[in-house]
């Protein structure tokens, strides 16, 4: 199919970018890498009325250091990210799980702030940002706000993003010395679509504390969940009882099924990549 007509504008810099946003009949939607918004355009899932280009605005070109954070444009593409030595340096989480979204060719156009934005609960990106503690940052118009990721993925393709506004930026704090992280994917053959997925740091320092443990892939949306973290956190090492605990939290999560696998399968590959992840980071 071909997409529906359309209206097309790129404007040059950000703030024009958001005038063309403050439009209230809601049928503006933005144009990033288009690897997700183009098939759907083309499939009329999406039928926009006016699609804004972001891809001129270097203003939205950036992965920089500043205030203890990573900071980093929402228009940087995986495959900046992949070769920034800023990711590699301080967050080799994403170094970690990068390789695993899609193929080259996609990640060479994709873009982080899309990724965010599309909300797709197989992708890898929210379950990221999520373990990472990242702030997302919307700007409109009106103004900026910053929303915790924790509290930016509210369900299926669904976020915290108002109308009129978009992603600008992301935001990673750089972690503390003793931070580890694991990462692990299934998918049926790789740059797939996980079936199963989790992405974890943590402090490994004797106890181990500050656990954050996200599941994608297996629900409505990247689900962190702290009563499998309460079995890591103030342990040496993640074994007997306490793994045995955390299989049981693991199988209480609210799994959807999707076309890839159902919830039974899910559960099992669930605890799979939990056990898979944890011995990356112990090993
Ligand atoms: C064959 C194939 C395999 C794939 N496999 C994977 C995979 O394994 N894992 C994975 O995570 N993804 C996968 N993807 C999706 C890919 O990662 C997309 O790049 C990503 O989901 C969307 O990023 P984009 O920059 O292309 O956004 P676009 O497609 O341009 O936009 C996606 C949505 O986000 C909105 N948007 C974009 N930027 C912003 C912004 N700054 N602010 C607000 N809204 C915005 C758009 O309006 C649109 O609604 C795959 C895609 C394909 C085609």
């Amino acid at each position: 199919m071909k997409a529906a007509d359309f209206d097309y504008q790129r404007p040059s810099n950000l703030e024009a970018a958001l005038d063309l946003l403050d439009d209230e009949s809601g049928d503006v939607q933005v144009l990033a890498g288009g690897q997700s918004l183009m098939p759907m355009m083309n499939f009329r899932l999406a039928q926009p009325e006016l699609l804004v280009d972001l891809n001129g605005l270097e203003d939205l070109q950036f992965i920089r250091e500043a205030d203890g954070h990573i900071q980093i444009g929402s228009m940087t593409r995986y495959c900046e990210l992949e070769n920034s030595p800023l990711i590699q340096q301080h967050v080799p989480l994403f170094s970690k799980a990068l390789p695993h979204i899609a193929h080259v060719a996609i990640r060479n156009r994709g873009t982080i702030g899309g990724s965010t934005a599309l909300a797709d609960p197989a992708a890898e990106m929210p379950a990221l940002l999520i373990a990472l503690d990242a702030i997302i940052v919307a700007r409109s118009r009106h103004g900026e706000r910053s929303i915790k990721a924790a509290e930016f993925f509210l369900g299926l393709y669904e976020t915290a993003l108002e109308m009129g506004e978009l992603i600008a930026s992301i935001s990673i704090p750089i972690s503390e010395a003793g931070c580890e992280c694991g990462f692990y994917e299934l998918a049926r053959r790789h740059g797939d679509y996980a079936m199963a997925g989790v992405a974890i740091t943590v402090q490994t320092t004797n106890p181990i504390s500050e656990a954050r443990v996200v599941f994608f892939a297996v629900s409505d949306r990247a689900t962190r969940t702290e009563a499998v973290e309460n079995q890591l956190n103030g342990v040496s090492t993640l074994a007997g009882e306490e793994m045995k605990n955390a299989m049981e939290e693991i199988g209480k999560l609210d799994f959807h099924g999707d076309l890839n696998a159902d919830i039974a399968t899910k559960q099992h590959l669930a605890k799979v990549v939990f056990k898979r992840a944890i011995a990356e980071i112990f090993s």
